[in-house]
């Protein structure tokens, strides 16, 4: 799950993250009122105000403008407040922001210069474990470092049995250039940074910039937090953050469903029980030259109401040109499914696309027979290869 930048910066901050402070708003006249009191609270005398959608990029969008007064501020939210904003981030139409977050201005002149960091903390599947990749040169597209000056990325791998390490957080602002006061500060700041990772189960940090400020303060500007949903039951409080205007409504209805779905760009939409069959399912129809349509997994119990709401899922799609629905029975009987699909089919009512079944395990012939007898439109099969070839005859 995604959270707002807004969110992100609360919760690191709850863990004694440094960060920029800031107060969130939905109209001009909140901007105001949240720029006042920020300067109230932090002594600030210019604003940053920053749209809130679930993407990155929006400085160069337009969608982080500074203000040096409250009409300013005005302007600028009233501005970004509706905006549809597109970042290299964003669907290519863009994202409607809904609120801005007013922050103190950070970039303020003093004794040292300021410096912008990147800083991330994520897993490395190589090695099974988190790790802290961070790089001096901050502020810009990590992918560009990457490509250009990849001697400026550095990785720290994290034991989970010790944690990270006092050495480790030390060489962290060592490798960062930080000296005297800032060096302190980074120390500290990393150690909370993956205190907070681990506690809130957290899958995604990516902070862009972490910056030290000209005062040698060290905080986090910005904010991509993304937490495990399968961890999200035990923290209610974070999961209560959920904004599902930034998310897929067919996705938000089918989790709401209990179903397991990522939408795609292809035209065969896939019914499947278990995920491993459902990656299965779709290899084998990009090898029969079509393209899956989506990700869909209904679990164990794939009964007549889980079926129906899968098949109006997918058809909400206008892209899905069959639909091949691929059921291994183990516990659940596949004359069961075979029953439900008949039934939910009878509910849906006309099904404009070709059905392609494919039922084996237990009951498959049993299955075959009710779905054959049934007088709809769905062709069944029971061995894999046979779907596939199915798919790419029906679909071209
Ligand atoms: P992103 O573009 O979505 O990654 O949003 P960021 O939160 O990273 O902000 C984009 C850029 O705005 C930063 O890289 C900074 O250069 C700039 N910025 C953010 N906060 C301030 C601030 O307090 N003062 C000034 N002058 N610039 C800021
Ligand atoms: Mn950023």
């Amino acid at each position: 799950m995604n959270l707002h930048e807004y969110q992100g910066k609360e919760i690191l901050s709850s863990f004694g993250v440094g960060i920029q402070r800031g107060i969130v708003a939905t109209t001009p006249d909140e901007a105001v009122e949240a720029a006042k009191k920020l300067s109230e609270q932090t002594g600030t005398k210019w604003w940053v105000v920053k749209a809130q959608i679930h993407a990155g990029g929006r400085g160069k969008g337009g969608g982080v403008k500074l203000a040096k007064s409250l009409d300013e501020v005005r302007e600028r939210a009233s501005q970004i407040i509706g905006m549809n904003l597109v970042t290299p981030q964003t669907p290519k139409e863009g994202k409607k922001v809904h609120q801005v977050l007013i922050a103190e201005d950070v970039y303020y002149p003093g004794p040292n210069p300021t410096k912008e960091i990147y800083m991330s903390v994520l897993l490395n599947r190589q090695v099974g474990r988190y790790m802290i990749l961070y790089s001096p040169q901050g502020g810009m597209d990590i992918e560009e470092v990457a490509e250009n000056h990849p001697d400026q990325i550095f990785t720290e791998i994290i034991d989970p049995a010790t944690g990270l390490l006092d050495f480790q957080a030390r060489r962290i602002a060592f490798n960062l250039g930080m000296e005297g006061q800032a060096y302190k500060e980074m120390v500290k700041f990393v150690h909370a940074l993956y205190k907070a990772f681990i506690s809130i189960d957290a899958s995604l940090f990516e902070i862009n910039p972490v910056l030290k400020t000209s005062d040698d303060r060290v905080i986090a500007v910005d904010a991509k937090v993304v937490l495990d949903d399968n961890g999200l039951f035990r923290h209610p409080e974070y999961a209560a953050m959920r904004d599902i205007r930034e998310e897929d409504p067919t996705e938000v209805e089918a989790r709401e469903a209990n179903l397991n779905f990522v939408k795609l760009d292809g035209n065969v939409g896939c019914m499947v029980n278990g995920a491993g069959l459902a990656m299965a399912t779709m290899d084998i129809i990009k090898l029969s030259g079509g393209n899956p349509a989506n990700f869909l997994d209904v679990g164990g119990t794939a009964d007549a109401a889980r079926v129906e709401k899968a098949f109006r899922i997918i058809l909400k799609d206008p892209n899905v040109k069959a639909i091949l629905i691929n059921i291994f029975g183990g516990i659940v009987r596949c004359d069961r499914v075979a029953q439900g699909i008949v039934d939910a089919y009878r509910n849906v009512g006309e099904i404009p696309v070709p059905i392609i079944v494919r039922l084996q395990g237990t009951n498959a012939e049993e299955a075959k027979q009710i779905l054959d007898t049934s007088g709809l439109k769905v062709h069944s099969v029971i061995a894999l290869q046979e779907a596939a070839d199915k798919v790419k005859e029906l679909v071209g």
